[in-house]
């Protein structure tokens, strides 16, 4: 599919018809200098053309124009909009609904949003025939836990203001880290990953199972890394300050955190990394500092990530900085090898990316976390997901039924722990079957102590497996006073460990306490009829007493032996308000299905 991307910001735009299988590009220009005298038109790669003042709106209708004479025809558009607040969580078709609502949420993106939108509105005027797309810069970041994206100050001013960290550069991450599982020919939802994209702007992201859970740059892109321009983080009482101090307005303070900062700000001289780095080599002190205050904090933020993800498997270093600086990328990765990640010098020197040639591995072969360098083509990110968009592959048939269990707590154990808590000897006795073939609620109950508190009376389930697995919901956790991590089940490398007290004795795991994400179990067949994989995560829409909910988020677990059957815990269908026999609406999200819902409690 041939796939028109527009990328306009305020000052530039850039366009370009992307073949979307392969990436080839039939047709670029680019705009430059919008708002001035400069104004340029660079179509492929011949010589500018200067286009006299002009302001965005004349800018858009040049470049529409420029696309028509070119008469290379292309099925569908696919706009970047840079802040789609929390309401879009991934690209959408976009219709009169969807521009009112880029719009509400422009506040956020003052500078970015109103000129994507200029865009998007000339665009369908010009191209009315072909269906438009618009791929958020947030969306990739949809995915971010609670934790990760709330800041510490008052829920109700967060709320009214819609304070909260919404990350970016997400198409960017999105693909780096695409590419990088595809070259380590391993499947992205079995890796952690960290993108480190270093261009004039930059940000880290943690990519856990192919899902982003931490991003350095927050509600504005600000946030984060020291970049070209902009501060990164910054106490905020440095801002409290310069206000206070009544020398600087606050247009001050905002052009000094957002264009006179940074590489720009501490080398008093550029933000481009290259004449730092000549600079830094001749002796300028501000240019060593500069390099040195960027590379710590990006070094910091990998540690911090890796720490966040219980460890790294692959580390990405992309953008102008990232693909081209093997001194940044050596300063990084030097200090990394308590990772397990461990720099080849050779090839870091020598390594060259390209659109043909997009990864390279500069890490030593027997490396455990690789490090690999990767070209970033955000507007190939962008032409995907249009495409995918447009061939409705985000799309399940909407039709079909799946019941629903609410799970409650329970205790997975081995053979060898059930001697233990229970006697030698002694076998699980099954006490009612499950929905899920062959397993079944055992007679067993145990206690779980926790640091705080105790939980009684919980239910073992047979039969016995490979590893112990404690699966409790978030309010167990706080009763007990332990951070479970959320999990898919079998998961339990780095969770926290727990003491069990049976009839017979006491037995303290390592590791096992978990709270298990919400899953659907489903066959092949199933799989097929719903248009999912193993290890997809989809989205479930449930019509609860007339208010609809979402639970996002929701894996998809495939085997021929299970049944089909959505897992969720006490928690949720309490908040949800679930009850036995209800039945919901799946709709319009990645998962579309009908819900018939039923309870099973093991206790
Ligand atoms: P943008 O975020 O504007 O797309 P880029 O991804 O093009 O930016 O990155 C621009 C940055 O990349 C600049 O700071 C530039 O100095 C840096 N860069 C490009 N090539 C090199 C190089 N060979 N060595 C060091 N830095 C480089």
């Amino acid at each position: 599919m041939n796939i028109l991307v527009i990328n306009c910001g305020s000052s530039s735009i850039k366009a370009a018809i992307i073949e979307s299988a392969n990436g080839d590009r039939l047709f670029k220009l680019k705009v430059e200098r919008i708002g001035s005298e400069q104004c340029q038109l660079v179509i492929g790669n011949e010589l500018p053309r200067s286009l006299g003042h002009q302001d965005i709106f004349s800018a858009i209708r040049t470049v529409l124009q420029t696309i028509e004479a070119a008469d290379v025809s292309f099925d569908a558009v696919g706009h970047r909009v840079v802040h789609g607040g929390s309401q879009f969580r991934r690209s959408i078709i976009i219709d009169d609904d969807v521009i009112k609502q880029i719009e509400e949420v422009s506040a956020l993106a003052p500078l970015h949003n109103p000129a994507n939108l200029a865009a998007i509105r000339e665009t369908m005027n010009t191209f009315s025939k072909s269906p438009q797309v618009a791929v958020f810069d947030t969306a990739f970041h949809a995915t971010l836990p609670k934790r990760a994206r709330s800041y510490a100050i008052s829920q109700e001013i967060a709320q009214k203001h819609e304070i909260q960290r919404y990350g970016f550069h997400g198409p960017s991450h999105k693909w780096v880290a695409t590419q990088a599982a595809d070259f380590l020919k391993e499947d992205i939802r079995d890796l952690r990953i960290i993108t480190c994209h270093l261009g004039n702007g930059a940000s880290v992201c943690a990519v856990e199972n192919g899902r982003s859970i931490e991003t350095s740059m927050g509600m504005t892109p600000l946030e984060g890394l020291v970049m070209g321009t902009r501060s990164g983080d910054i106490d905020p009482g440095v801002i409290l300050k310069l206000l206070r101090s009544k020398e600087m307005s606050i247009e001050d303070v905002d052009n000094l955190l957002n264009r006179e900062s940074g590489l720009l700000g501490l080398s008093g001289k550029t933000n481009d990394m290259r004449d730092i780095e000549e600079a830094a080599s001749q002796g300028d002190e501000s240019c060593r500092l500069a390099i040195q205050v960027f590379t710590h904090r990006l070094r910091k933020y990998i540690g911090a990530f890796t720490a966040t993800m219980g460890g790294v498997d692959a580390i990405v270093f992309t953008g102008g900085i990232g693909e081209n600086s093997a001194l940044v990328r050596h300063r990084v990765a030097q200090r990394l090898s308590f990772l397990g990640a461990r720099l080849d010098e050779d090839t870091n020197r020598d390594c060259n990316v390209s659109r043909d040639a997009p990864v390279a591995e500069i890490s030593e072969p027997h490396s455990r976390a690789k490090l690999l360098v990767v070209a970033t083509d955000e507007s190939r990110s962008i032409a995907t997901e249009t495409q995918k968009i447009v061939a409705g592959q985000d799309q399940v048939d909407g039709s079909l039924t799946i019941p629903v269990a609410v799970s409650a707590r329970h205790i997975h154990l081995t053979q060898e722990a059930v001697e233990t808590l229970f006697g030698e000897g002694h076998e699980l006795t099954p006490y009612r079957p499950l929905s899920q073939p062959g397993q079944f609620a055992s007679e067993e109950k145990l206690t779980i102590v926790g640091p705080k508190r105790s939980l009684e009376n919980v239910r073992v389930l047979g039969p016995t497996r490979p590893k112990c697995q404690v699966e409790v919901s978030r309010t167990d956790e706080f009763w007990l006073g332990i951070d479970a991590p959320v999990r898919n089940s079998g998961d339990v490398a780095n969770s926290p460990g727990v003491t069990l007290i049976g009839p017979h004795g006491r037995l303290t795991l390592q590791e096992g306490l978990i709270c298990a994400r919400r899953h659907i179990h489903m066959t092949p067949t199933d799989a097929k009829r719903f248009g999912v994989k193993d290890k997809d995560v989809v989205e479930v829409k449930i019509d609860s007493d007339g208010r609809d909910l979402i639970f996002a988020d929701v894996l998809v677990r495939v085997k021929s032996t299970y049944a089909l059957e959505m897992h969720i815990d006490t928690d949720e269908a309490n908040a949800a308000e679930i009850k036995p026999g209800q039945i919901g609406t799946l709709a319009e999200t990645d998962f579309s299905a009908q819900l018939r819902l039923r309870s099973v409690n093991y206790q």
